[in-house]
């Protein structure tokens, strides 16, 4: 029997693999069963190795950019996007190419379109280098956008025409971040157009969302991603923000571990110490849906117990 102390797991819901990642999976599992291996993949279909790995093993090859795929050969384009440049590059060298973006990528992509047919310059939220950014602005002639990162970029824009401008987000943002940028904007440029709906997909932001709803209740965080997965990097930050230790595992979606608290106990504790508002609300809900988390007992064994998680 192990001396380690049983852990509480609180099993963060929604997780796992959104519809667009389930979706480029499949776009390249069915493109190996038509063409047969090898099938090219341009750029990490999905950001996880797992999957990676597994469709390496029944005879994807991935590349990174459209000349290293041999003549005749079937190739996919990732769930990122790509640039409009890579499809017409495919169909001038005759490749059969298929398209696994999704769709929420390119609903982004057709906005961009749209913006730019409108006459208006494009202020576009997002990391620098991440292949979906790298794909939103290959939709738009260059000089059509300019990226911010953070308020600090938002203050530093000199745009030529302030009273014509509009914003578009990356899918895969952390929400609490991206509100505070797009506050920055229309405050510095009342006219900015915004886009309709929300540009952060559903998936990001339900499971921002879920990482909230138990953090006030554990102890320490576990994020399962690949650490170029923008939204398991985005998991960490929304953990640490609401004050838990959180780690990123290629092994481990969102679990917050506890020391034996439910989220209704820790609602009273944090009643009784009078913690602020929205952290109780957060709580309530928690202890509410009671639902939304799946618990579990684990004992750690002394060799998969993150060493971050012990105590001293
Ligand atoms: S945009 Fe959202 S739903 Fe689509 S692949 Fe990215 S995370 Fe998944």
């Amino acid at each position: 029997m192990s001396d380690k102390p049983v852990l509480d797991l609180l099993i963060a819901a929604p997780r796992g693999f959104c519809a667009g990642v389930d979706r480029a999976i499949r776009i390249v599992e069915l493109a190996i069963e038509k063409h047969g291996a090898p099938v090219y993949v341009r750029h990490e279909i999905v950001h996880n190795k797992f999957v990676v790995d597994r469709l390496k093993a029944r005879g994807a090859i991935f590349v990174e950019e459209l000349d290293e795929v041999p003549d005749g050969a079937p190739v996919v384009f990732s769930a990122h996007g790509v640039p409009k440049s890579v499809p017409a590059n495919a169909v001038e060298r005759g490749l059969d190419y298929l398209d696994a973006t999704c769709p929420l990528v390119s609903k982004v992509h057709r906005q961009a379109e749209r913006l730019v047919e409108a006459g208006r310059h494009i202020v576009f939220i997002g990391h620098a280098g991440h292949p979906e950014v790298i794909g939103t602005f290959g939709q738009v002639p260059e000089g059509a956008m300019t990226l911010v990162e953070n308020v600090q970029d938002v203050e530093a824009l000199e745009p030529a025409d302030p009273a014509n401008l509009a914003f578009l987000t990356q899918t895969t943002l952390s929400v609490d971040d991206t509100a505070e940028m797009v506050r920055a904007l229309q405050r510095r440029f009342p006219a900015i157009q915004g886009p309709r709906g929300e540009d952060i997909c559903y998936a990001t932001s339900n499971r921002q969302a879920a990482v909230k709803a138990i953090a006030a209740a554990c102890d320490a965080m576990l994020v399962i991603g690949a650490p170029n997965s923008s939204n398991s990097m985005r998991l960490v930050e929304v953990a640490e923000r609401e004050g838990v230790r959180a780690r990123r595992r290629l092994r481990a979606g969102a679990a917050g571990a506890r020391a034996g608290r439910s989220p209704r106990h820790a609602l009273h504790d944090q009643r009784a110490r009078g913690g602020d508002d929205a952290r109780i609300d957060r709580l309530q809900a928690a202890a509410r849906a009671g639902s939304g988390l799946r618990r579990g007992r684990w004992r750690f064994t002394r060799r998969c117990r993150p060493r971050c998680w012990r105590r001293s």
